[in-house]
């Protein structure tokens, strides 16, 4: 017997059973045995509800068998964004080495243009230097004691037992390792945030499922009185500007520096060294202090937004990932110019990053899956985007000190020619 008709026969059957209430879109899956069909019957029926057509929606590359459970659920389709690339960006990392094209997926016209005239004139000045600082993903529990004379003897507990709490995470995971505990307390309450390498992923799945072992633990083991109140307990901080990220880092502490020459400014921006720098300290440093804004960058999320789109980050970390610093100064006749990224939090396993596109996109920087040894891939990634960062914000400076800026969005950004 063929399978078509029975496969009809399934699709009409959920179909009716959605029209009348008796099964929801989320158990679907569990209905047809199959995502790939149960994405097919949530389209037809929003389809016919709404009087729709979602064809775009879907046409995808993705097999949502292995997705869902994974990465999505109630899956209908996929949207596209459209990739470009930027490059040869030259960078001279201690990790990535070379030359990169680097892929950035966006719908904002005059941004990869733009990044790739910073790159232009980067890699003519002998490239970009960058430097990983830091390397560790947080997750802050919060625990309530009675007093603050509890708390902080709870806090020194965990700082004499840390070598059993390192066991602990062992036992969850073979590429996470809590390397140290930040402890801090406000009144009777605690935060000890605990820090972990992550290998090449970013890590928030991992160090969560870590931490929420070590709640346990101190749980079963702490003798005083104690409540773990949230495995997180926002002094982490995901998905949130914050202080404490760009004081001590979370994910990766990078720095990408060049210095750009005064003919290649001239030559690739038409600009001096001088106007840049200006404006740099009256717009992004005076600027961003005036709106009282944590971040001193002119666009740093426009680079990270576009990469992290491409190569399959958690989107939602471009809060804490786009704070940046970016410094320039005279250099006798050249510009030195650097971007400081206190909280990039990128990974080359885990996530998104699996997907075919997304893996795809990371195969292109040399990047995809695990590095050599746990850890050297995502350390890589990491610099590129650094460097591409500072690239969009030289870009962006440049653009601003003659008045480009406008007249690029005009021309790319609305499809006019100026
Ligand atoms: P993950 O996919 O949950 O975990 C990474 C997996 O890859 C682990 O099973 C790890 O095994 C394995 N692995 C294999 N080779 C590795 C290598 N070279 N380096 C590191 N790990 C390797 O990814 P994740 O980075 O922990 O979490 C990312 C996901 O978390 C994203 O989807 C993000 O959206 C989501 N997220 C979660 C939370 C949360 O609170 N849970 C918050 C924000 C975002 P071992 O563990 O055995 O080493």
């Amino acid at each position: 017997m063929s399978e078509v008709p029975e496969i009809e026969n399934k699709v009409s059957e959920a179909l009716r059973a959605l029209n009348s209430g008796k099964l929801s879109i989320s158990k679907l899956d569990d209905f047809l045995g199959n995502p790939n069909l149960a994405a097919l019957v949530r389209r037809l029926y929003l389809e016919s509800k709404y009087n729709v057509k979602l064809s775009s929606i879907a046409s995808t590359v993705i097999d949502f068998v292995g997705v869902v459970g994974r990465n999505i659920e109630n899956p209908i389709g996929a949207v596209q964004v459209p990739l470009g690339v930027v490059g040869p960006l030259l960078v001279k990392g201690d990790y990535a080495k070379g030359e990169f094209f680097v892929p950035m997926a966006t719908t904002e016209g005059a941004l990869v243009a733009g990044v790739n005239r910073g790159i232009k004139a980067i890699t003519l000045s002998d490239g970009a230097r960058t430097k990983v600082l830091y390397d560790g993903m947080a997750r802050a529990p919060l625990i309530w004691t009675p007093s603050v004379v509890e708390a902080q003897r709870l806090a020194s507990w965990i700082k004499e037992n840390i070598e059993t709490l390192r066991k602990v995470v062992k036992e969850v995971t073979s590429h996470g390792e809590l390397v140290e505990v930040q402890n801090f307390i406000v009144g009777n309450m605690l935060w000890p945030r605990l820090v972990f390498k992550t290998g090449d992923a970013m890590g928030m799945n991992m160090v969560t499922i870590a931490a929420d072992r070590l709640c346990s633990f101190i749980d079963n083991n702490y003798p005083g009185p104690h409540r773990c109140i949230t495995v997180s307990g926002n002094l982490c901080t995901d998905k949130k500007p914050s202080s404490i990220n760009r004081l001590l880092g979370r994910g990766k502490y990078v720095i990408a520096e060049a210095v750009v020459k005064r003919d290649v400014l001239s030559k690739v921006m038409r600009t001096t060294p001088e106007e840049v720098h200006y404006a740099n300290i009256s717009k992004n440093l005076l600027g961003n202090a005036v709106a009282g804004s944590p971040s001193f960058n002119g666009h740093a999320a426009n680079i990270i937004a576009a990469v992290f789109i491409a190569t399959g980050q958690d989107v939602a970390q471009v809060v804490e990932s786009s704070m940046a610093y970016t410094w320039t100064e005279l250099r006798g006749e050249d510009l030195y110019i650097s971007v400081t990224l206190p909280s990039l939090e990128v990974g080359t396993v885990g996530g998104g990053t699996w997907l075919p596109t997304q893996r795809e996109a990371l195969e292109l920087l040399g990047v995809a899956g695990g590095g050599s040894e746990p850890g050297l891939n995502a350390l890589k990634f990491a610099e590129i985007v650094s460097a591409t960062v500072l690239a969009g914000e030289l870009n962006l400076l440049a653009s601003q000190a003659t008045g480009e800026l406008a007249k690029a969005h005009e021309r790319l950004g609305r499809g006019k020619k100026t």
